[in-house]
């Protein structure tokens, strides 16, 4: 029997086999043959989210063989990424063509299609979330066929391809807008958290990114303040808050402590209050708590599943060690999450049903309705995701 399991091992999977994909040809043979046999497919990438999205008793695809990049347009500032590249390749490959991405998360571990399938973003007012920046999809779909999708091009089918939480089928390749490569210098400060409280709106606006961790325990914030800079980059790299370097160089950091992870989206405006309610129950109900709660800032889009969907907004992340156990502080932050019309981060911890979903998300139906289209035998619908379907 097969094993699979995510980062912090919290999601575990015995599928009946794991299957390595090396090219296009092998994931449509893959696909066709799973309709014939009757079987799911789930693809992974490396691992990252806390949500069940990956599992499956069926069959679990690896795609960490197509990896690299092609067909750059240096004009354009676009190319075309192989699925499974690993983020912590990708920003070198595309340094040494001078390109970059705008933006990433706070780790490098991802591979490029499992952060779009997410929405995984990292932090700015004016940065939207890696699903934001994909121009065009490659994907075997649930009828084994091959399409490339894009606004021009099955624009429903892309709507749903580019943040597709594994659904949309088998993406072997995404086409990425991206821009010169670029260098940023951090700036980390140590503030008490009334006064950073003071200053939120301002220091959000006034940093290309900006971005804290809360300390409940001593009450307060480790914040990072990163502006691209015409510097020349610092090596040996500072610790985390003092680096200077180029993007790729930057923008992740090391988190080796497992954990667990709720995240939601809130409009911009909200934010400070509902990190004000959250402090005041986490001060008052879980004085235990020892884990940061994490505040960053993300530009509006137009993705239809994105948590930045059509609303400029601020996500609020809360975390606890693996060995314990998170469900009665998850639910209690969610409460509040919602009470502000919190969307969950896909790759994290949410106890949300279709329903809330629907309520969420004004293109759900739309996003189901077109997904169904090109998988009409749900090989790629696993029990979570029919557990939160319409
Ligand atoms: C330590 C840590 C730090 C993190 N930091 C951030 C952060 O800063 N910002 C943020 O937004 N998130 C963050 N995350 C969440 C993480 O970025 C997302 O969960 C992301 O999806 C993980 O990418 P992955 O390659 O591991 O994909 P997986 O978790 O393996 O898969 C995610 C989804 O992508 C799908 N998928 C993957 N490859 C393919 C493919 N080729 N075709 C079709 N579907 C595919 C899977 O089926 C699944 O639905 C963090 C997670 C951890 C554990």
């Amino acid at each position: 029997m097969a094993r699979w399991k995510n980062w912090s091992g919290r999601q575990q999977a015995a599928p009946e086999a794991l299957h390595f994909l090396r090219s296009q040809a092998d994931a449509a043979a893959l696909v066709n043959r799973a309709r014939l046999d009757g079987k799911g497919i789930r693809v992974a990438g490396s691992g990252h989210s806390h949500s069940p999205l990956v599992l499956s008793s069926d069959w679990i695809i690896d795609v960490s063989g197509l990896a690299g990049i092609t067909d750059v347009d240096h004009e354009q500032k676009t190319a075309w990424i192989y699925a499974g590249t690993p983020m912590y390749s990708l920003g070198r490959a595309l340094h040494d063509e001078g390109l970059a991405l705008h933006n990433q998360g706070d780790i490098d571990r991802q591979t490029i299609a499992g952060a779009c399938a997410t929405g995984t973003h990292g932090t700015g007012r004016k940065l939207g979330n890696m699903s934001s920046a994909v121009l065009a999809v490659e994907v075997i779909t649930g009828k084994g066929e091959v399409v490339i999708c894009s606004a021009d091009h099955e624009p429903e089918f892309f709507a749903v391809a580019r943040l597709g939480l594994g659904a949309a089928g088998i993406i072997t390749r995404l086409q990425l807008q991206l821009r010169e490569s670029y260098k940023l210098r951090e700036n980390g400060l140590d503030m008490a958290f009334s006064d950073l409280f003071q200053q939120l709106p301002e220091l959000a606006a006034s940093h290309d990114r900006f971005e804290f961790f809360w300390h409940p325990q001593s009450d307060r914030a480790t914040v990072k303040l990163t502006d691209e800079t015409t510097d020349q980059p610092e090596y040996p790299l500072a610790e985390e808050g003092r680096r200077c370097a180029w993007n790729y160089e930057v923008l992740p950091s090391y988190r080796p402590h497992l954990h667990t992870e709720m995240e939601y989206s809130v409009a911009e405006e909200l934010g400070p209050a509902c990190l004000a309610e959250l402090r005041q129950m986490i001060q008052t109900e879980f004085s235990e708590i020892r884990w940061p709660v994490e505040y960053r800032t993300l530009a509006a889009d137009n993705v239809w599943l994105s948590t930045a969907s059509e609303r400029q907004t601020v996500t609020i992340s809360v975390h606890e060690d693996i060995r314990l156990d998170d469900s009665v502080y998850f639910a209690a932050c969610e409460r509040i999450f919602r009470r502000y019309q919190g969307r969950p981060h896909w790759g994290k911890v949410n106890n949300l049903g279709a329903k809330e979903f629907q309520e969420s998300y004004p293109h759900w139906l739309d996003w189901w309705r077109v997904r169904d289209q090109f998988d009409p035998d749900d090989v790629f619908v696993n029990d979570y995701l029919a557990s939160i379907r319409p």
